[in-house]
């Protein structure tokens, strides 16, 4: 009798485990990130390389000045003519 009392203790120990294991998992699961918004391009922009060492020579939105050259939205910069 007693063996069938220490089967059934490791037994109702194992199941706690298991249980306890299950309910972890789904606590940690991974939720989902809410989606990026999109936000339509602007169509007098331009993205183009900025000189400038302060832009990090990434590629920058630049928009259309007055004079038909580029300027670029990150530090003014104005770039010539035809690009
Ligand atoms: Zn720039």
């Amino acid at each position: 009798m007693s063996d069938l009392a220490l089967y059934l203790g490791a037994l109702l120990v194992l199941g706690v485990m298991g249980v306890t294991w299950a309910v972890r998992l789904a606590h940690h699961a991974p939720q989902h990130p809410a989606p990026a918004k999109f936000t339509a391009p602007d169509p007098d922009a331009r993205w183009l390389v900025c000189d400038e060492t302060k832009c990090g020579h990434m590629a920058t939105q630049h928009r259309r000045d007055s004079c038909g050259g580029w300027t670029c939205a990150g530090c003014g910069t104005s770039k010539g003519g035809a690009l």
